[in-house]
């Protein structure tokens, strides 16, 4: 690695202040809220996709858990039962069951599964042997006549079978009041991510990943949330020092990098670059769009915000390029990676058209990376970064 390869100068002190500091305890923080939400029978319910209306399960007094698994200590036994040719978030996250490790898959009362890939889908079934299991079936013939009516339909079915599973009844004020906690969260972390859009961002992008939790709604997290936009503009999280150099800035699309599985975004920023923007289902997909709080049926709003979700499941998926095009003239990226964990065949798919999109529309390089949570190509990958690093500086 060369000297303007390393971690951009003004990104090495992050100039951590105290609410800052909150995030970097951010399990910690879950497990309390949770361990005392599941004390006093407060339903805990486990998600594992974005397409999952966090609003209804909060309606209905239950807790929404994000379960994706981002550990790759997990991934060895759940082959034991799972193909070892199978998506590593898919694996990862069975693992847990195994092993019985995830304190809040434990404690879930319900798992909420969705129709989304196969790999998924079949796990759930096995995972359907332990814990009880509801599934949303998505439609995923996005612009077909009757799929937002059948996707709605079936946001009801899943209102009515929380009430009677939690003994409670999902009035509209209950759904609105859901609507608006996850409007606000989704707002703050919306304006995090924008600030990224500056020419010296205030974070790394490994930094504004941080900034999540497995569990929304959280008013402690929203407040957090609100405290480092303060600081920021506030000029107390000022970068410590200017750039030695202006770092490469790109665009990170592809699939989502559960809590954990972080790894290719700290390559990427070890070699010089920023990542300005993530476009994937843990960055900005699902937090870009608002749900109408004021819709006299707010299932049918609900379902009309979580249907516009631009992932590759969907077929077509031409919301992605819309969003994709935007966020680049937004952003301002060098360049746009894509990630794809191996064995995830509708983004791996679907990749061709990203590049073709990149170079053609967008104009920028573009570089694809499969892999999965071991570390075991970090010098390949690394490798393969700096000579991208390279081509995009050689162009600048
Ligand atoms: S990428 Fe698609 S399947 Fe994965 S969490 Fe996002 S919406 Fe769900
Ligand atoms: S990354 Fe791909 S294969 Fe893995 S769970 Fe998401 S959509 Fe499925």
């Amino acid at each position: 690695m060369t000297d303007t390869t390393c971690t951009p100068a003004h990104l090495d002190s992050p100039g951590k202040s105290s609410p800052w500091r909150y995030f970097d305890a951010m399990l910690d923080h879950c497990y309390d809220y949770a361990e005392a939400a599941h004390a006093r029978g407060q339903p805990i319910v486990g998600i594992m996709c974005e397409f999952t209306p966090r609003e209804i399960i909060m309606a209905a007094g239950g807790v929404p858990v994000c379960l994706c698994g981002g550990s790759a200590e997990t991934v060895a036994v759940a082959e034991q039962y799972l193909p070892a040719n199978l998506c590593p978030l898919i694996k990862s996250t069975y693992g847990y069951l195994v092993k019985a490790s995830n304190p809040f898959l434990n404690w879930a009362s319900l798992v909420v599964a969705e129709t989304t890939c196969d790999g998924k889908k079949k796990m759930f079934e096995l995972m359907a042997a332990t814990k009880p299991m509801y599934v949303l079936e998505l439609p995923q013939k996005s612009e077909d006549a009757g799929a937002l009516e059948h996707w709605t339909e079936e946001l009801r079915k899943f209102m009515r079978f929380l009430e009677a599973q939690f003994q409670v009844q999902v009035t509209d004020d209950r759904l609105r009041d859901a609507i608006r906690v996850m409007n606000r969260e989704r707002a703050l972390r919306r304006q995090l991510a924008e600030l990224m859009a500056l020419d010296i961002p205030p974070f790394s992008g490994r930094q504004l990943l941080d900034l999540k939790s497995l569990i929304s709604g959280i008013s402690a997290d929203l407040e957090q949330y609100e405290a480092i936009l303060r600081h920021v503009h506030e000029g107390l999280h000022e970068p410590a020092a200017p750039p030695r150099k202006a770092p490469v800035r790109v665009l990170l699309t592809g699939v989502p990098m559960a809590h954990g599985a972080e790894r290719v975004l700290e390559l990427i920023e070890a070699c010089g670059a920023i990542v300005v923007c993530q476009e994937n289902c843990t960055g900005l997909k699902p937090i870009l769009e608002d749900v109408a709080e004021d819709d006299p049926d707010p299932i049918r709003s609900l379902a009309r915000k979580y249907y516009h979700l631009p992932c590759s499941v969907m077929t077509p998926n031409t919301g992605r390029f819309d969003t994709l095009r935007a966020l680049a003239a937004q952003f301002r990226p060098h360049c746009v990676i894509e990630l794809i964990w191996q064995a995830c065949l509708t983004y791996d798919v679907e990749s061709y058209r990203v590049r073709t999109f990149t170079e053609d529309t967008l104009h920028h390089p573009y570089l694809k990376i499969t892999t999965d949570y071991s570390p075991a190509d970090s010098a390949r990958l690394t490798a393969r970064l700096e000579a991208l690093m390279e081509t995009v500086r050689a162009r600048l």
